[in-house]
């Protein structure tokens, strides 16, 4: 900076100081002013009258306080007296208005009055003020910003924290002025990105990042960035607890969901149910379940692809799937009719359509969930067919009591005829035989009745009395095919049951032997008395076994499924269906041993019986 022109060339040194001093003097940076007693200005050197602003004529003139009216009564006049008075120095700083100028001084008692050395610090104090008040700026944004910062010397110790990093660390206890790594010793210390990423800033001048749980008493998650600086690092730090929960929760959540699908997926594989999802343009398999592909006997994958009509040419089936493309499902519907897969085979299902919808309406999928119910509707027809039976069985039992009456009558008659002594003897051997065959007439019609009738209330019978009758009525086909029967009853107790239900048992399973021995053989029947092979209850124990035909593993494994039949329109399929069904009503067993060896061929029928209440011998 130039400095002003001299306003007092000519001021003039006290007289006791020499010329080099006085050079001296003029030549300082520093104002030098001396007052005499008299508070006059006797000398001023170049600076202090240019601090000053003096002109020529203040020099030895008026007073200072005449020349300098705003400093009376100030500090400044105070000091000057005091200094003057008391003969001491004293310092001073202050600010002078109508210069704008911050002046620093210092008086000096000398003999004539007092010397003042002083500068001004106008500059030097601006600089001060910027330097604070940037200082207090960036102190106020450290404050609002909400990252908390922490400054670390080159021994790590916490130089300075702000106000959000106070909040956070707060339950540390106070921090600034202590090593970091004394405050949080436990967190991670080893095997952590913590002290590293530290290190790295320090010794290596590289940021780094890392997130570190802080434990007790903090129990947060922080996300700290190390940076280095002149003389340290600086630390931005984060509380991520919240995030962290997040993230952790969601990982959860997801590990929830996937496990859920894959529940979900299991049972919609293994559904008893058969589940499919059609395109709605061509109605192509896009996914079925292991029951769904079970209706073909196929896989899933084999079906994928494949169309419904291509797989089920069932009439109707076309337009349905149509009806639920328009956005109609289909509920509880009952479908009949051949898969391609099993020609010949009538099947029976319940179905369920519904449309898949986009968020926007429009079909994406159908879904279809079809329970077959083949077996039940089997089911059902055998019940109306045996209700069927026992309504026949009830008819004949109703025409043979009408039939026996006039039966006795004729017997009665023939029996008077045949007493008449003149007969002629062709006529006789007429009657003889007529005779005979109604005997024959009135056995099957009592036999019938007899088995027929229907008891409601259990019977206490002999193994001989449910089996001769069952023979009886066989008899005719049992000779015809040149069977021959061998009984043997060695039983010592009777057995509490509907009679007529298990002859019906036993009916059925003599006329299966016969059926198996049509070219003759051997019907050996036996009871003895034998333990319920599970439950070890006293009972009875009938075999009816025969020497016939035998039959295959696959046949045995489904002879007590109902219409299962090896003899086209001869059977029924239905009598060892229905007879487990009573045997099981009067908690027995019926089991079966077969064999097709070429020598030792034929079939034995276990029926088991329990004895029930009351049992005695007989
Ligand atoms: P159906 O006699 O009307 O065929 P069943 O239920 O009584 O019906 O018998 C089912 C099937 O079991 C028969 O068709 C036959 O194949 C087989 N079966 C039953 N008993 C015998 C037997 N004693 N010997 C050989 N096969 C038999
Ligand atoms: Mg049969």
């Amino acid at each position: 900076m130039a400095s002003p022109p001299d306003p007092a060339p000519s001021a003039s040194a006290p007289t006791a100081l020499g010329a080099d001093f006085h050079h001296l003097l003029e030549h300082l940076d520093d104002g030098i002013l001396f007052l005499d007693r008299q508070w006059r200005i006797v000398y001023a050197n170049r600076a202090a009258r240019r601090i000053s602003r003096m002109e020529p004529g203040f020099l030895n003139g008026a007073t200072h306080w005449e020349l300098y009216p705003t400093t009376v009564g100030t500090e400044q006049e105070r000091i000057y007296r005091r200094s003057m008075d008391e003969r001491v120095s004293i310092e001073h700083e202050f600010y002078y208005p109508p210069f704008d100028v911050w002046i620093q001084l210092r008086t000096f008692p000398i003999p004539t009055g007092i010397a003042v050395h002083y500068r001004d610090v106008s500059q030097l104090k601006q600089a001060n003020t910027r330097r604070e008040a940037s200082a207090r700026q960036l102190q106020q944004v450290f404050d609002v910003t909400s990252d908390a910062i922490m400054l670390l010397d080159r021994e790590y110790r916490v130089t300075f924290l702000n106000r959000r990093g106070a909040e956070l660390l707060s339950r540390s206890g106070e921090i600034v002025g202590r090593n970091l790594f004394q405050v949080f010793p436990g967190i991670v210390y080893k095997n952590s990105p913590y002290v590293a990423t530290y290190g790295q800033a320090m010794e290596k001048g590289l940021g780094g990042y890392f997130e570190a749980y802080y434990p007790d008493p903090l129990n947060l998650w922080f996300a700290v960035e190390a940076h280095p600086t002149d003389d340290g690092i600086i630390v931005f730090f984060r509380d991520i607890s919240h995030e962290r929960a997040a993230a952790e929760e969601l990982e959860r959540k997801t590990s929830q969901a996937q496990a859920q699908a894959a529940e979900i997926e299991t049972v919609y594989r293994t559904a008893p149910i058969g589940l499919a999802l059609f395109e709605p343009k061509e109605f192509r398999y896009v996914r079925l379940n292991d029951r769904q592909a079970a209706f073909f006997g196929l896989t899933p994958e084999q079906v994928v692809g494949r169309t419904l009509t291509e797989m089920a040419p069932i009439p109707g089936l076309q337009e349905l799937f149509e009806q639920v493309c328009a956005g109609t499902p289909v509920i509880n519907y009952p479908l009949e009719g051949e898969l391609i897969s099993h020609p010949g085979e009538h099947r029976y299902w319940t179905v369920n359509y519904s449309p898949v919808q986009a968020p926007d309406g429009t079909v994406q999928a159908i879904s279809a969930a079809s329970l077959e119910i083949t077996a039940q509707k089997k089911a059902e027809k055998a019940l109306i067919q045996s209700e069927k039976l026992a309504a026949v069985g009830r008819l004949a039992s109703s025409i043979s009591h009408e039939i026996n009456n006039p039966l006795e009558s004729v017997t009665n008659l023939l029996y008077l005829i045949a007493a008449e002594d003149h007969l002629p003897p062709e006529v006789r051997t007429y009657v003889e035989l007529t005779q005979a065959e109604i005997a024959r007439v009135s056995q099957i019609a009592t036999q019938t009745l007899r088995f027929h009738r229907q008891a409601s209330l259990p019977t206490r019978v002999s193994a001989r009395q449910l089996v001769d009758p069952v023979l009886k009525l066989h008899q005719a086909r049992l000779t015809n095919c040149g069977i021959r029967v061998v009984t043997t009853f060695v039983s010592k107790h009777s057995v509490l049951c509907l009679e007529n239900e298990i002859r019906q048992v036993l009916n059925n399973l003599i006329g299966n032997a016969i059926d198996a021995m049509r070219t003759g053989g051997r019907l050996s029947i036996r009871s003895h008395d034998a333990h319920h092979p599970r439950t070890a209850a006293a009972g009875v124990r009938l075999t009816v076994a025969d020497d016939g035909h035998g039959m295959s593993s696959e046949t045995k494994a489904r002879i007590f499924e109902p219409f299962f039949t090896t003899k086209d329109l001869n059977g029924t399929g239905l009598g060892l269906w229905i007879s487990t069904e009573i045997v099981q009503r009067h908690a027995g067993t019926l089991t079966v041993r077969s064999s097709q060896h070429p020598i030792c061929h034929g079939t034995v029928f276990s029926l088991f019986l329990p004895l029930g209440e009351g049992a005695e011998e007989i």
